[in-house]
């Protein structure tokens, strides 16, 4: 079944569909973090979802190429680095270690670009040039550039494509110049912000004069240049589609006069404790004061996935305990059959996996994914305790979870050193075997040495060894 997912921009869940005409190639950007704090449990609800959608579509065959950038200058960093007495780069080069080093805890696939926004200063300017030279952009006053809404209208152009705004209470000639405000300030944006004195020496010299840009044009100008003018998929939290997203599509389009994003997906918030996140409310978790708690990021993933993506979700500590509970439920199976398993190997047992992906291919539908997983431990337990699994059944059971965990990422605790990834090639080889398709197998042997590993077929299964 082909996958579904629910597209902001259309309203709807809809069949996806990549723009690659060879139906391969995906290319998908998430707005990452803006590094000037650790970020909260509630950033990575979304960091996890965009990981969820990114194992969804490698486990559908897709080849993704995933950016996230890192928003290393804007407002609220500004403000901490003057706050902080320090430098711009010490400032955030703490957060973003901190933040790369939680994605890793979270088990979250790295991305492969995670370009910076400081890095990118040269390809804002030659955007902004770009709006310039069509007049939809402008100097204003101030000093800074904006991007004037009226003009990008009168191109015939559609500012409001993920929800509905207002456009006729706009008083004419209105600007903002922060980076976040509220729709019913809908006014033309800052792209580019005169150097002032409180931005200290966060300044770049420009065609327009010394200034930095707005938030906005970095998330256009990287992931232009990472995918290229058009790109399949575009993700952030619910509270990103309003200016930041909204914004993105008009500067892309205005600039390039192509289609910017074809389908754009919104991870809905958290709420902690039934109430939104706030200090003073003692309900603001990091991922390290929950470490702290005794938690791990295995138990945070789990819990984070348990809800679907599109609907408000209520984080507790009560929920966090029942997710250690779920693990040591499913540790405690695979446990066993590996047992019985004894090292041989098998293909996934198919059943399951395709139940499996029915319920991922649904628009991400983890309550059906996970009830899946759950029925499988039910029934795995019951077949153990009447003895009716033997070792290949017991092995095929076991790569069915390998492959359902390349899209969970739980793992299994106390695992043997080799990561579910390489047991589902090592299955893979084995099913192309027993096929006869010799060539097959060869490639995955090549594939599985290119990730360091090295296999050996015993008369009881495979021997994995690490070079
Ligand atoms: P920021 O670092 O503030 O730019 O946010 C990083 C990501 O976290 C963005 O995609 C936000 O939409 C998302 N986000 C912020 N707060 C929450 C929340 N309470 N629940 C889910 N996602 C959130
Ligand atoms: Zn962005």
């Amino acid at each position: 079944m082909a996958l579904k997912l629910f597209n902001t921009l259309t309203r709807s869940v809809q069949e996806f569909a990549p723009l690659d005409p060879a139906g391969k190639e995906v290319g998908m950007y998430c707005c990452g973090p803006t590094v000037y704090d650790y970020a909260h449990i509630g950033n990575w609800r979304t960091f996890v979802f965009a990981d969820l959608v990114r194992r969804t579509l490698e486990f559908s065959g897709y080849e993704v190429t995933h950016v996230m950038n890192i928003t290393d200058v804007e407002d609220k960093i500004i403000k901490r680095v003057r706050e902080n007495k320090t430098t711009l780069r010490e400032f955030t080069s703490k957060y973003e270690t901190a933040f790369l080093d939680d994605l890793k805890a979270l088990g979250c696939r790295e991305p492969h670009q995670n370009p910076r926004a400081t890095e990118y200063i040269a390809e804002i300017i030659a955007l902004i040039e770009k709006l310039i030279a069509r007049g939809i952009a402008y100097k204003a006053n101030d000093g800074s550039v904006y991007f004037s809404i009226t003009k990008y209208q009168g191109c015939g152009c559609h500012y409001g494509q993920l929800l509905k705004l207002n456009l006729d209470e706009m008083r004419a000639g209105e600007r903002v110049a922060s980076d976040e405000y509220e729709k019913e300030s809908v006014a033309d944006f800052a792209l580019w912000k005169a150097r002032v004195p409180d931005d200290g020496d966060i300044f770049w010299p420009s065609p327009f004069g010394e200034g930095r840009p707005g938030w906005h044009i970095e998330c256009s100008a990287m992931s232009i240049k990472a995918l290229g003018e058009t790109f399949d998929l575009h993700l952030g939290g619910e509270d990103l589609k309003f200016p930041h997203h909204e914004d993105e599509i008009a500067q892309s389009e205005a600039a390039t006069g192509r289609p910017f994003v074809k389908y754009w997906l919104h991870g809905a918030h958290l709420l902690v404790e039934g109430k939104k996140m706030s200090k003073s409310l003692g309900n603001f978790f990091t991922l390290r004061d929950l470490l702290a708690k005794g938690f791990t990021g295995r138990e945070v993933r789990y819990l984070l996935l348990t809800a679907h993506y599109r609907e408000t979700f209520n984080f507790t500590l009560d929920g966090l305990s029942g997710a250690k509970t779920a693990l040591a439920r499913i540790d405690e199976c695979v446990g066993k059959l590996r047992v019985i398993a004894d090292n041989t190997t098998a293909a996934p047992e198919a059943k399951l996996v395709e139940q499996f992906s029915l319920a991922l291919a649904d628009d991400l539908n983890m309550s059906a994914a996970w009830g899946e997983v759950f029925k499988w431990v039910t029934e795995t337990n019951k077949r153990m305790a009447d003895n009716s699994l033997n070792a290949s059944t017991a092995a095929a059971s076991l790569a069915a979870w390998g492959k359902m965990d390349l899209v969970l990422g739980v793992g299994t605790k106390g695992e043997a050193d080799v990561p579910a990834e390489i047991l589902a090639l090592a299955a893979a080889r084995t099913t192309a075997k027993q096929a006869r398709d010799f060539k097959r197998a060869d490639e995955i042997r090549a594939e599985l040495k290119a990730q360091g590993w090295v296999i050996e077929d015993l008369p009881k299964g495979i021997k994995f060894k690490k070079i």
